[in-house]
């Protein structure tokens, strides 16, 4: 089993999906920053690392664990490579997903090098036996490992070099109370604004040499639904809408072309995110409906639902999320009379 294999939710390969797609991941290798002062955005949180990394370097200790959660797309993976660069640490990745047994954890664990830093992306996902052998390694740095068989079978301690636990999550709903437990450092990565999204496509234009100008990067960034990954794919689409065109150069004129062609709005929502509003409009008067019942009538996962589009709807309150379900909120129906595409 490989377990650098990264997880990928199914999900249709739509422009404005935050989730990693292979080829556009591969592309993005290049820009993806290695270092703090590469990585526009997020301050509070890049300050505290700062902080900490700084400190367990001084020390020659490893970073205490640390668990990054928020949505895709954010910079949870970039951030923990950075982490690592800039403790001169090794990195090493894993998905929560792929790690099945114990042995495949015990199999990570045994081949690192002292202080290295071990990714797991979706960490909500690993398997609760698995789970429980982790915590030993977090805590003690040794896992219990059962050897033998039946009557003769026993319980083994072994000793894993001491290293730096860093998780990713989308879904920190999810995460166990005892796996929580056990992370020193917590950040929540919000959206970003506009600003450092622009910063972040001007880096990437540069690196993949595409003229783009400030307008063009502005307004990229406002309809990029506050997410790197989304803004880098929107640039991308950009760059081949302009040279269909035959312009020098991706600007605002550009921007609003390729836009209107890929049905992103004003507020960057595209057709999946206005058809969960208008379902909730339409078929449940405006809600409150449950996350089953509306996955079911628009025919999307209840977890795309809740990881992907969710998020974001909330975040510009045009959605709200209760007990009873989900409700439009004035904003979201005001949206809806505003927005000139078709669902
Ligand atoms: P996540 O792990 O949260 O899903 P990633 O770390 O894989 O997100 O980031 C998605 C993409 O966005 C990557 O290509 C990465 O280079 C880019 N990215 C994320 N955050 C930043 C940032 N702050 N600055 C520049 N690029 C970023």
């Amino acid at each position: 089993m490989d377990l650098i294999e990264r997880f990928e939710l199914p999900l249709s390969q739509r422009p404005v999906s935050a989730l990693s797609l292979g080829d556009d991941e591969q592309k993005s290798l290049t820009i993806r920053p290695r270092q703090f002062s590469d990585y526009p955005g997020q301050d509070r949180v890049k300050e505290n690392l700062m902080i900490y990394v700084k400190a367990a370097k001084a020390r020659g200790q490893p970073l205490d664990h640390v668990l990054l959660h928020g949505p895709p797309g954010l910079g949870k993976t970039t951030l923990s490579k950075i982490i690592a660069y800039e403790l001169e640490v090794p990195f090493y990745e894993a998905s929560g997903p792929t790690i099945e047994k114990a042995g495949d954890l015990a199999g990570l664990l045994a081949g690192i090098e002292p202080h290295a830093v071990v990714f797991v992306d979706e960490v909500h996902r690993i398997q609760i036996a698995v789970e429980e052998i982790l915590y030993g390694a977090m805590e003690d740095y040794c896992i219990d490992i059962i050897v033998g068989q039946g009557g003769t079978a026993r319980s083994v301690k072994m000793p894993v070099p001491p290293f730096t636990f860093v998780g990713a999550t989308t879904r920190m709903s999810l995460l166990s109370a005892p796996l929580r437990s056990r992370f020193g450092i917590m950040e929540r990565l919000e959206f970003y604004d506009p600003e450092s999204l622009a910063q972040i496509l001007r880096r990437s234009a540069e690196i993949w040499q595409v003229p783009l100008s400030d307008a063009g990067a502005l307004e990229l960034a406002r309809r990029s639904r506050g997410t790197p990954r989304i803004a880098n794919r929107l640039l991308r689409r950009a760059r081949d809408y302009g040279e269909h065109r035959g312009e020098s150069a991706i600007t605002e004129d550009v921007v609003q072309w390729t836009l209107e062609r890929l049905e992103i709005d004003e507020s960057g929502l595209d057709r999946m995110d206005r058809r969960i509003l208008q379902t909730i409009r339409d078929h449940y008067k405006g809600g409150p409906v449950g996350i089953e019942a509306l996955a079911a009538t628009i025919g999307e996962e209840k977890r795309t639902i809740e990881d992907v589009y969710e998020p974001y709807l909330l975040h510009c309150g045009f959605l709200i999320r209760g007990p009873r379900g989900r409700e439009l909120a004035d904003l979201g129906v005001e949206h809806l009379q505003k927005s000139r595409f078709e669902v």
